[in-house]
């Protein structure tokens, strides 16, 4: 069977997808399996889902990096079958769901039962399981990434055992777990914090002059709940700023705000932001192309579930038609990473769709991209053509490396592993977490090997 990932630039060869229908059943499969991969929606750019190394070449064909053909006892495990319910602590302000559940179709319920997540990745149609893995992030100075808002979770452990990791167990393997790249065991159910549901409006301004943005990019990023910067790094602009307003508690906010839903009243609108001009219509985020797939702009309130996400979660969001990177650096050095990467304009311009700019809270996961110290994300939404960005992968690296840079585990990089090791720093310590946890390593994979184990087996 030959499954693929979102872009389809990765390649899964599998026997068979094991889809257990019960904990037990899984247990087993587990007890039973010498190699086990869990797939979560499969929206990650590079192998950390696949058992082998299987990135397509983009030259005919895949090449896998070792070519260690599935074995009878190797098992691709998807948790979809599991029925784990939706539930709410009321108490407590947590929600608990299966991990295989899409934030689309989470939060959904959560606003049903009158709830909401602080914050969402672009893009709602990714696993819970596997967003908190990678460290999967939106917006916002004051939110931490989707992870951070992990209270417990349950797996079932490399022996088959079911394991609960809560973060007030004291258990120092929750900070070290929740981002777990998929390493410690498969994650059946995961609990949530949630917060009282809150009504939204987002506004599009374009075309922020970079002075403007260098000279005053902590008054930006801060301007609103969540800002997102769009470029394509030319012109001596910034193409859009995406700004996310709460307007307060749902649905007694949406009637407060002070839009009148056709964007002539929104925060901003009618002024300039920094020197941008609110944009005349809904916008994607490359300006060509069609803004249907995307959420609505223009300062129209709504539910928070329909506004954090740039995507609607009953689009075909984005193009398909590309690659994705992204790299983290400490928030003191945003402004000299971002002039890095404008200096770099030439050379990104014929493979680059879009760049997104955003920020992240610190917080104390081990493998967070934000550990210990807030962020700004530098993202590339690429061209689909791997032997371009492969080239230029390095060449970005290279004038990121001044300022302490971290890639986002689920798009493509190439940073070395004594380089992940500098700047994660509890890399060893996370390294001893997966061998206590998994000494055999049934859930090592060609990933683990090359990027957390480097050359120490
Ligand atoms: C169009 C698009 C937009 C995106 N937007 C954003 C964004 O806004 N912000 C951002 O930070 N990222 C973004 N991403 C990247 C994406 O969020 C990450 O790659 C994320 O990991 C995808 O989740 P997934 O469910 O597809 O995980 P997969 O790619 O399937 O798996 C990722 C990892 O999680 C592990 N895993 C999955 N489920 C489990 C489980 N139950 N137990 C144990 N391990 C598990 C897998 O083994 C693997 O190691 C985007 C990706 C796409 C395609």
């Amino acid at each position: 069977m030959m499954l693929q990932n979102w872009s389809e630039n990765v390649q899964f060869s599998a026997a068979k997808v094991y889809t257990p229908r019960t904990v037990e059943e899984l247990q087993e499969l587990v007890r039973a399996s010498s190699t086990v991969r869990v797939l979560g929606s499969r929206h990650s750019f590079n192998d950390i889902a696949a058992i082998d190394s299987q990135i397509d070449t983009g030259q005919g064909g895949e090449a896998p990096a070792q070519d260690r053909p599935d074995a009878a006892t190797n098992a691709y495990v998807s948790v979809e079958g599991l029925d784990v319910p939706v539930t709410f602590d009321r108490q407590r302000n947590t929600v608990t769901c299966g991990a295989n559940v899409t934030y689309g179709e989470l939060c959904q319920r959560m606003h049903a039962e009158g709830v909401a997540l602080r914050n969402t990745a672009s893009l709602p149609h990714i696993s819970v399981g596997g967003a908190c893995a990678t460290g999967t992030h939106g917006s916002g100075d004051n939110n931490g990434n989707l992870a951070t808002e992990v209270v417990g979770m349950e797996l079932v452990s490399a022996d088959g055992e079911l394991r609960p990791l809560t973060v007030d167990s004291g258990d120092k393997g929750f900070l070290g777990g929740v981002v777990g790249l998929g390493g410690l065991g498969v994650v059946t159910s995961i609990t949530l914090g949630t917060v009282p549901a809150y009504a939204m409006e987002q506004t599009v301004y374009e075309d922020l002059p970079v002075a403007e943005l260098y000279d005053h990019f902590d008054e930006i990023m801060s301007s609103e709940y969540s800002v997102s910067l769009f470029t394509d790094w030319l012109g001596g602009t910034v193409n859009q700023v995406w700004l996310k307003r709460q307007l307060g508690a749902w649905p007694d906010g949406e009637s407060n705000a002070d839009s009148g839903g056709d964007g002539s009243k929104g925060p901003h609108a009618g002024n300039t932001f920094f020197g941008a001009r609110p944009a005349p219509t809904h916008r994607h985020p490359v300006t060509r192309f069609d803004p249907d797939p995307c959420t609505p702009q223009m300062g129209i309130p709504g539910p928070w579930h329909e506004r954090l996400p740039h995507f609607r979660v009953d689009s075909t969001p984005a193009s398909g038609d590309e690659l994705q990177t992204e790299y983290f650096v400490p928030r003191e050095h945003a402004v000299p990473a971002l002039q890095a990467m404008e200096g770099l304009r030439d050379r990104l311009a014929s493979v680059l769709w879009i760049s997104e700019v955003r920020s992240i809270a610190a917080d104390r996961l081990w493998l967070s991209q934000s550990y210990e110290t807030p962020t700004v994300a530098l993202h590339f939404s690429w061209r689909k053509d791997w032997p371009s960005v492969r080239a230029l992968l390095p060449v970005v690296e290279e004038a990121l490396a001044p300022f302490q840079v971290r890639p986002h585990w689920g798009k493509l990089f190439s940073l070395a592993p004594a380089q992940l090791a500098a700047t994660f720093t509890r890399m060893g310590d996370f390294r001893r977490l997966l061998r206590s946890w998994d000494p055999e390593g049934k859930f090592r994979n060609a990933y683990l090997d090359r990027h957390i184990y480097g050359q120490a087996v």
